[in-house]
């Protein structure tokens, strides 16, 4: 419908906008001011650096994947997490999780002794930008990688998995079928076992679903452990395994929830993966 068709007889008539350029206005979302805060802080910090992966270009546009790493009071051998939020552009809890993860982290570092947190708050920052769950391009980016895919957000993810060598990786989901929280346990066998702490915790702020079937996949206490193909996580030759979390909420409840759901799951990891592995050392 054409603007003009509303206008007031008595007012002057309104410039005729595009409408291309309208919808891009409404819609478009700018992933600077999510990370603005954790920007600032790295000013202040001593223990939380920004840098950024490589860019990468989309029509007349440069996009980049920002990174922020968290290092911890030392303890021993640093734990080294890779932390990924955002790789469905529509899915903003994780992307806002990472940034109040952070901050909680930056008052009181010693929630993270012996851990290096690095994080991806925005991996697909064209659907971010659009509030898509795909990249413009129009692919679901979590069913892309180790295939030899040729998107851009796909390889610059993988070259930094590859560099890192994480003992641990998680990725902060949202969805839209559920009304409560669960979790997919891949990679290391231990890896249940890491999880269900974390969403035990985060119970206290959104339930955990206990349906034994989620998603499509058999699941028990809101752990699945099938996982579709092409997800954000380790490379498949990478032995050892880490541990391999996604967390999902359930995306039509409040943000703030979803955000303290997360935020717990992840503050309960970091405090208890440590004791988990002296024990399992002891053994
Ligand atoms: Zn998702």
């Amino acid at each position: 419908m054409s603007r003009s068709r509303h206008a007031h007889a008595q007012s002057s008539p309104a410039p005729e906008i595009p409408q291309d350029l309208t919808r891009g206005l409404k819609s478009r979302r700018d992933a600077r001011e999510l990370l603005r805060p954790l920007l600032e802080l790295t000013e202040k910090s001593s223990r939380l650096f920004h840098s950024s992966l490589a860019t990468f270009e989309f029509g007349n546009d440069l996009y980049r994947i920002d990174k922020f790493s968290f290092i911890g009071p030392q303890r021993g051998d640093y734990i080294r997490l890779g932390l990924f939020g955002g790789i469905h552009g529509d899915e903003l809890a994780g992307s806002h999780a990472i940034v109040e993860f952070l901050r909680l982290l930056h008052q009181t570092p010693k929630l993270a002794t012996g851990w290096e947190i690095f994080s991806y708050p925005v991996c697909n920052p064209t659907g971010f930008e659009d509030n898509t769950r795909f990249s413009r391009k129009g692919l679901d980016l979590n069913r892309e990688f180790w295939h030899n895919s040729k998107e851009p957000e796909i390889q610059i993810l993988e070259t930094e998995i590859n560099q890192m060598n994480f003992n641990g990786i998680i990725s902060l989901h949202a969805d839209d079928t559920t009304d409560r929280m669960y979790g997919f346990a891949r990679g290391s066998q231990v890896t249940r076992h890491v999880l269900a702490p974390s969403l035990n915790a985060a119970a206290k702020i959104i339930p955990i679903n206990q349906d034994r079937c989620i998603d499509g996949f058999d699941a028990e206490d809101g752990i699945i452990s099938d996982c579709y193909e092409g997800v954000l996580g380790s490379n498949p030759a990478t032995h050892p395994k880490p541990f391999e979390i996604v967390l999902e909420t359930p995306q039509l409840l409040p943000l703030k929830q979803q955000i303290d759901a997360h935020v717990t799951a992840l503050l309960t990891l970091v405090a208890e993966y440590p004791k988990f592995i002296s024990y399992g050392q002891d053994l």
